[in-house]
């Protein structure tokens, strides 16, 4: 299945998808761990996307096209994937279209308070790209990585003022694709505002797993 998840940064696309990998055994892409990753190694593309990503703004469209076209054309996307913030953009959903065939776009939708308050909460890990929540999903060491012992980080888009401006970034570009997808037929809702259990069942339910 190639499956999209939607939602507003910090809806938890990231922690569903973890969840999904393995109950579904195809491979999460998240654009935005792609984006981190290059940044981190200070390649070309990472040089490119570092200002906008720490204003809190989206990367150009045909920056994170092409890199999604590399990625799903590997090997292990063969026999689906899970995109985890991509599309963004009616025209990034538009080009998706044009080299994959999409089941399925499920959003998880969740209210700006509730964001907020996840958001200020949130640690990464810049190595593997697990994410934590220190209250709701804290890993068993504070400040380390459960899955491989790296040190977890705070997202310089995750301070408050940058997350205002994500939310409202995504109300304007991102949440128009829910009707793009609807007007195809494809498009499942979950409330993503419950415990991290409940979003998975519900997803379970929403994709007939
Ligand atoms: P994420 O980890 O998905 O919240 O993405 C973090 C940041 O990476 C976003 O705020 C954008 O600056 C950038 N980014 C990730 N995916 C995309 C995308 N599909 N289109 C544009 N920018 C993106």
């Amino acid at each position: 299945m190639n499956l999209i998840l939607l939602g507003a940064p910090g809806a938890g696309k990231g922690t569903l998808a973890s969840y999904l990998v393995e109950k579904m055994g195809v491979p999460s892409v998240s654009t935005g761990n792609i984006l981190r990753e290059a940044i981190k190694n200070n390649t070309p593309l990472g040089q490119k996307a570092k200002q906008f990503m720490d204003a809190g703004q989206l990367v150009p469209d045909q920056l994170v096209i092409d890199l999604l076209k590399e990625r799903i054309a590997q090997e292990d996307c063969a026999n689906g994937f899970i995109l985890d913030g991509f599309p963004r953009t009616i025209p990034q959903a538009e080009a998706l279209d044009e080299i994959a065939e999409i089941d399925c776009a499920l959003s998880l939708e969740v209210a700006d308070a509730v964001i907020e308050g996840r958001m200020t909460g949130r640690r990464v890990c810049l190595q593997c790209g697990a994410t934590y929540h220190i209250k709701a999903n804290p890993p068993q060491k504070e400040g380390v990585c459960d899955k491989c012992g790296d040190k977890l980080h705070i997202r310089k888009d995750d301070k408050p003022d940058v997350v205002q401006h994500r939310l409202a970034t995504y109300h304007e570009q991102t949440e128009p694709l829910k009707a793009y997808y609807g007007n195809q037929g494809k498009l499942k809702s979950i409330d993503g505002a419950q415990g991290i259990i409940q979003t998975e069942q519900l997803a379970v339910q929403a994709l007939g797993l």
